[in-house]
């Protein structure tokens, strides 16, 4: 098991209240987004394109607490941006962990080393570290040499100060398999507690289109890679932070539809409609109106043209552990077994968004930058004049 039990029982404790109660939205992970900007610019972020005044804007503390509450998911995962760049961050994990909620800090760990001693080592803690293949593959990932060597550093550093310390993976196109396998297993190595996993979204703000996996070549990439952890006489032991049945799910085995509610997104311009990876449908200025007020059935795979491609965990991990609540004996022997490798793959979900028209775009990325344009110019003219 890639968490500890502790908090396997808690978050199982809280999906079973919620299923007793009848709630038929309830968050998993919170999704809290506390800046944009970054100290690397990686050919397949969708993260950072955005002008300078957006990126130099903060999540503040009060309303990045306010945010973990209204929510209520019992875990947070803190992507970015960089989050170590955020002077507030130590506040606001401190804060999250006084909750007793499970914190993901997840970082490119550039800058872990300088700011290790602003956080106290918790089971209620994780440093998930991006690493995204081994030294070749990784640097070549986030563009710039020696950034595999950083991490790896850090990975030690915060394992020999007894932090939970998990590797945040994406695979993009012209992945080996037995490259994968081999980072796999070099990762393992190093400690950490386990692997998250994802094929890419194919971003419409990343810098590189051609990098991106569609959903047929995940699935049989993933089925490659889990075979060669199993193949006879190996002695790899992965241990994933996810469930069964969403590896089940990557292998192509599992016809599922993406629960966006489960991961909501919060971030400067407010809740996110209508998941962590769509930046262009518009925000929501609650919690509330973010479940209540977002046409969620226009969005997931065969629904909305811009889901096509998405087999990312914050879409489809709810709806993994939705399956798993709905059909034990069958998540068991996912996890005992591990995923199919072999024999028919689950047929794709049906396209219905054929003449639906596009959900209004509230704060396109492309107007921010127009407006910023705009004040650029009107600033230059005013002291021009
Ligand atoms: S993928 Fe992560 S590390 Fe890379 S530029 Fe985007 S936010 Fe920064
Ligand atoms: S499938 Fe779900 S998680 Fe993926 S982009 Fe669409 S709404 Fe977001």
């Amino acid at each position: 098991m890639a968490v500890p039990l502790i908090q396997a029982y808690k978050v199982g404790r809280y999906i079973a209240t919620q299923k007793l109660r009848g709630v038929k939205r309830y968050p998993l992970v919170l999704m809290l987004e506390p800046l944009f900007q970054c100290n690397l610019a990686c050919a397949g972020c969708g993260k950072i394109d955005y002008p300078k005044e957006i990126l130099q804007k903060r999540v503040s503390l009060e309303d990045a607490l306010r945010a973990v509450d209204e929510c209520g998911a019992p875990m947070v995962s803190i992507p970015g941006g960089e989050p170590l760049i955020h002077k507030e961050m130590p506040q606001i994990v401190a804060g999250i962990v006084a909750r007793k909620k499970f914190v993901y800090l997840c970082t490119n760990a550039i800058l872990l080393a300088k700011h290790i001693d602003e956080y106290t080592p918790s089971p209620y803690l994780t440093f998930s570290i991006h690493l995204d293949g081994g030294r070749e593959r990784h640097d070549e990932s986030v563009c710039q040499e020696g950034v595999f060597d950083k991490a790896v550093a850090a990975i030690k550093l915060a394992r020999g100060k007894g932090f939970r310390v998990t590797i945040n993976c994406t695979l993009f196109s012209g992945e080996d398999p037995d490259h994968v396998a081999a980072f796999f297993d070099e990762a393992m190595a190093l400690g950490i507690e386990g692997i998250t996993v994802s094929p890419g979204y194919s971003y419409h703000h990343a810098p590189r289109q051609d990098v991106f996996l569609g959903r047929s070549a995940s699935k049989r990439l993933f089925r490659e890679i889990f075979k060669r952890g199993r193949s006879a006489g190996s002695r790899r032991r992965w241990s994933f932070n996810h469930s069964g049945l969403f590896l089940d799910f990557l292998a192509g085995n599992q016809a599922y539809q993406c629960t966006p509610w489960s991961t909501p997104t919060y971030n400067i311009f407010g809740w996110q409609r209508p998941c962590y990876l769509l930046s262009d449908e518009g925000h929501a200025p609650s919690y509330r109106s973010l479940l209540e007020d977002t046409p969620w059935d226009h969005y997931g795979v065969g629904r909305n043209p811009r889901c096509d491609n998405c087999m990312a965990h914050c879409g489809f991990e709810g709806t993994a552990v939705n399956d798993a609540f709905a059909h034990p004996l069958k998540a068991l022997k996912a996890a005992l077994r591990g995923p199919r490798v072999a024999g028919p793959m689950a047929p794709e979900l049906p396209i219905v968004y054929e003449g639906r028209p596009t959900p209004a775009v509230t704060i396109p990325v492309t107007e921010v930058r127009r407006a910023s344009r705009q004040s650029d110019d009107s600033r230059a003219s005013s002291s021009a004049q």
